[in-house]
């Protein structure tokens, strides 16, 4: 009966590490695929997570049964408090409803199917570009229309400010909106906190619902409270919104699928009419979320020593990634290469959008086993002092050839 199915094409991100492991180089690098590495090139487990873990096993108290179709309640309460901070308004009256999802895409597929069901608006407005998984989950959670709004200015590399504030604009009334908290990905570009105050004004006075997802709170800056600057500006106002976390990145739980969804209400009534609705849409999807990935984050968010070495690990995977850049930029200004570069530099988070074009990636994988994604996005986090100078050379070619 499947005997006439068509061969489906590779997902565009993860077809690029499907790529590199086909290639027989040993000098290959890959840096199409958003997951940190050590300066020696290994995935990293944080030593608070381990720890954490070891401490769960120990446990003989802890058992293996099913977590309520909201997940973990202490991890919800903690999850709320870490985006929107301690002292949020929102929380201390009891406004926002939070379930336990699988990890930040499952909080965007699970907030998107709650709108869909819920709210009177299904027109979604998602930044151009974006991550290229935004506009399939939002489609397949019943959003049909997803429009873009400009985002990126390939002139400058950086925010067409201009753009977003027209196309945001001219979008229907309640339309809801896709933002990324910080660390825009593919860009690595993100608005002035003097930015973000027209974006939400602009947004407030049109009824536009913000929609954030932050995957990269801590990682991008290595302050977690810097990188939640813009949501806690959305929730400051009073207004609604949907925000989809993710501890992939932060605290490098990448496959235990870890993440959240909270929607913020206008009242504690109203936050529990939504939490009730939000269990329709989970039970016929997966009844419950899993137990072990939430166990480890509340673990580390409750103990406030944990949650020192969590902030101190954040930090130096940060640092790391920040003095790549530093490192790139040097080494394609020492070899002369044409074109200003400091968007390297300039850009923050785990991406750097380097402007090169299809042609070019697909000359350096050919020539040089450097694998990214066709836009010419690169992971910095994939670099090392040892790759560093193979990618300028790359780069140069490429661009001089
Ligand atoms: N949103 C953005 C912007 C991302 O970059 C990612 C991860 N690449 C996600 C959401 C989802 O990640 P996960 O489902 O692994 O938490």
């Amino acid at each position: 009966v499947f005997a006439g199915i068509a061969q489906a094409p590779e997902d565009p991100i993860l077809g690029v590490t499907v790529a590199f492991n086909k290639d027989p180089n040993p000098n290959k690098v890959n840096l199409g695929v958003g997951a940190y590495r050590t300066e020696e090139g290994k995935p990293l487990v944080l030593n608070v997570v381990r720890r954490a873990e070891q401490m769960l096993i120990n446990d003989p108290t802890r058992y293996k049964e099913y977590l309520p179709i909201t997940g973990l309640a202490e991890f919800n309460k903690l999850s709320a408090k870490l985006i929107f901070g301690a002292d949020s308004p929102a929380i201390l009256e009891n406004r926002v409803a939070t379930v336990q999802c699988l990890s930040g895409t499952g909080s965007l597929r699970v907030g998107g199917e709650f709108l869909a069901r819920h709210y009177h608006e299904h027109t979604v407005y998602i930044p151009q570009p974006t991550w290229g998984n935004h506009p399939k989950v939002f489609t397949l959670a019943g959003l049909k229309d997803v429009r873009y709004y400009r985002y990126y200015d390939p002139a400058t590399r950086g925010l067409d400010f201009k753009g977003l504030l027209e196309d945001l604009g001219s979008a229907p009334n309640g339309a809801i909106v896709l933002i990324h908290a910080c660390a825009h990905n593919p860009t690595g570009v993100d608005p002035t906190l003097d930015q973000w105050e027209q974006i939400r004004q602009l947004m407030r006075s049109k009824s536009l619902l913000p929609f954030f997802d932050s995957a990269y709170q801590g990682f991008a800056s290595g302050s977690l409270d810097k990188d939640a600057q813009s949501v806690r500006m959305f929730v400051a106002d009073g207004g609604e919104l949907l925000m989809a976390q993710s501890y992939a990145k932060n605290m490098g739980m990448y496959g235990e699928r870890v993440g959240a969804l909270s929607i913020v209400c206008r009242s504690a009534d109203v936050a529990s009419r939504v939490e009730s609705q939000l269990k329709l849409v989970i039970r016929p999807m997966y009844s419950s979320p899993p137990l072990h990935g939430p166990s480890v984050v509340a673990t580390i968010l409750k103990d406030s020593e944990m949650f020192k070495e969590w902030t101190v690990e954040l930090k130096a995977m940060a640092d790391r990634i920040i003095s790549m850049r530093q490192q790139l930029f040097d080494a394609l200004k020492a070899r002369g290469t044409p074109g200003d570069w400091s968007h390297i530099i300039k850009q923050i988070g785990m991406f750097t959008f380097t402007g090169l074009t299809s042609e070019q990636v697909a000359f350096m994988r050919q020539e040089y086993h450097i694998y990214m994604t066709s836009d010419g996005r690169i992971s910095m986090a994939g670099l090392n002092a040892k790759n560093v100078p193979i990618l300028a050379d790359a780069i140069h070619a490429a661009v001089t050839q």
